[in-house]
């Protein structure tokens, strides 16, 4: 059967170029995947999956930092005019655009195994250098402002090789097959919302795969992450009350004073003896006019922590002093929560059958067993409600030659790592399900 599985993926390399390619012209960022969700769902309906999709795989009350409702409309007339398919996006109300695809195997009972595949480009404009092979080949971005620069339109391609390949080899397999199209993965705003809607209810094995990121050469293979860090990203917004600024400042109530309290004062938050903690006030802004008090004031902030526990320490000191800069320069305070996700490990069950599988591929040339992340990727969120119900999971990361780092404009990897993906995921499926 080894052989069979590489007979396929050949079999599939001109599709999963013509799929990154098709998915590189037309990215969308954060639940904003109207078309590319589209594309998903029509290709694993044809295959047989049964799709879980809209408010059903999204629990719509847990999405965090979605668009105005006017950016959700223009992005869904742009993807109905680039061909995406009208009785699907209509399922897709407010952004929903997450989905999951189930497959139950020919050969008995089993585990329920799921991969993770994420849907979203990043808010970068490509380059228009001439020189930049999508701009060459004809399939650079043709939506402004927007573009695949993290290699999620080549996840999505292998996602769909895997989901035609494990259909056709549905019979020598046991148990169940779940396919999971996360939205939103930049900012770590989609797997919350899919989880509280039970995509990883029942999962018993999860795997997520990442191109490039810290597998930075072709022939790189990190097995396992660890290091997951948790992460919260908050809007922040104080409200005071305006004045004259030379009449009657002592009418006033100056939230950008707040603000600014509340800013100094959360960088120097005590730092944890129990482990790495981050936190960074990214946007300041606020007041009207020169000659104005300023009455009210925003603020965009983020923590992290190599744990969740870590994490949580960071936000309620931060939430302390938020309170109490809005309470020393009696104004009011909101806080909405944009976006986060917890920490998580790789477990050593699937680290071990990845690396066994590896080394069967003679592609994988530098073949690492485990990394430490040191950054935030919300599959770990996933993964983590998995293995608290006893389960197991793993995050690898898979190398490919890049002409520059994640989320610059000039973003571009090699295609021969879309087989080798697609190969890996399928011999790992088989290696857990294999009847
Ligand atoms: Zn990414």
């Amino acid at each position: 059967m080894g052989d069979a599985i590489h007979n396929t993926v050949e079999g599939l390399k001109k599709s999963l170029v013509e799929c990154r390619r098709d998915l590189h012209k037309h990215p969308e960022s954060g639940w904003t995947e109207f078309r590319t969700a589209s594309i998903v769902a029509g290709k694993l309906k044809e295959l047989g999956y049964t799709l879980t999709m809209g408010a059903e795989a999204v629990s719509k009350k847990d999405m965090m930092g979605v668009p105005s409702e006017a950016a959700l409309k223009e992005h869904r007339q742009r993807a109905l005019a680039q061909g995406a398919d009208p009785a699907l996006v209509e399922l897709m109300e407010g952004g929903a655009t997450g989905l999951w695809a189930d497959l139950a195997c020919g050969g008995g009972p089993g585990p329920r195994m799921a991969l993770r595949f994420d849907l979203d480009a990043n808010d970068v404009q490509e380059t228009d250098d001439a020189a930049h092979r999508p701009a060459q080949e004809g399939f650079a971005s043709t939506n402004k402002g927007v573009m695949h620069a993290c290699g999620h339109d080549g996840h999505v391609a292998i996602g769909l090789a895997v989901a035609e390949a494990l259909a056709g080899m549905k019979d020598q397999l046991k148990g169940s097959i779940r396919l999971i199209f996360q939205p939103a993965e930049e900012g770590v705003r989609g797997a919350g919302p899919m989880v509280a809607a039970g995509c990883c209810d029942g999962v018993d094995i999860i795997a997520g795969l990442h191109i490039g990121f810290q597998a930075a050469e072709k022939g790189d293979l990190i097995c396992g992450t660890k290091g997951f860090l948790a992460t919260t990203k908050w809007d922040v917004t104080f409200n005071g009350k305006s004045a004259h600024a030379g009449a009657a400042p002592e009418e006033g109530k100056n939230a950008l004073l707040a603000a600014c309290a509340a800013t100094t004062n959360m960088h120097a938050i005590a730092r944890h003896s129990g482990g790495a903690t981050r936190i960074t006030v990214g946007k300041l802004s606020g007041g009207q006019g020169r000659n104005v008090i300023p009455p009210e004031a925003f603020m965009a902030i983020e923590t992290r922590g190599m744990t969740s526990a870590l994490n949580d320490y960071m936000t309620s000191e931060a939430r302390r002093i938020i309170e109490a800069a809005a309470a020393m320069w009696d104004c009011s305070y909101k806080i909405k929560v944009v976006g986060g996700t917890k920490s998580g490990e790789s477990s050593e069950d699937m680290l071990a059958r990845v690396q066994a599988i590896a080394k069967t591929m003679p592609a994988f040339t530098n073949i690492i067993a485990m990394q430490d992340f040191g950054a935030s990727e919300d599959f770990s969120h996933m993964m983590a409600v998995v293995q608290e119900h006893g389960g197991v999971g793993g995050y690898i990361q898979i190398g490919a030659a890049r002409t520059a780092g994640h989320h610059n404009d000039h973003f571009d990897f090699d295609e021969e790592v879309l087989p080798l993906g697609t190969e890996l995921l399928i011999r790992l499926v088989k290696e857990y399900l294999g009847a």
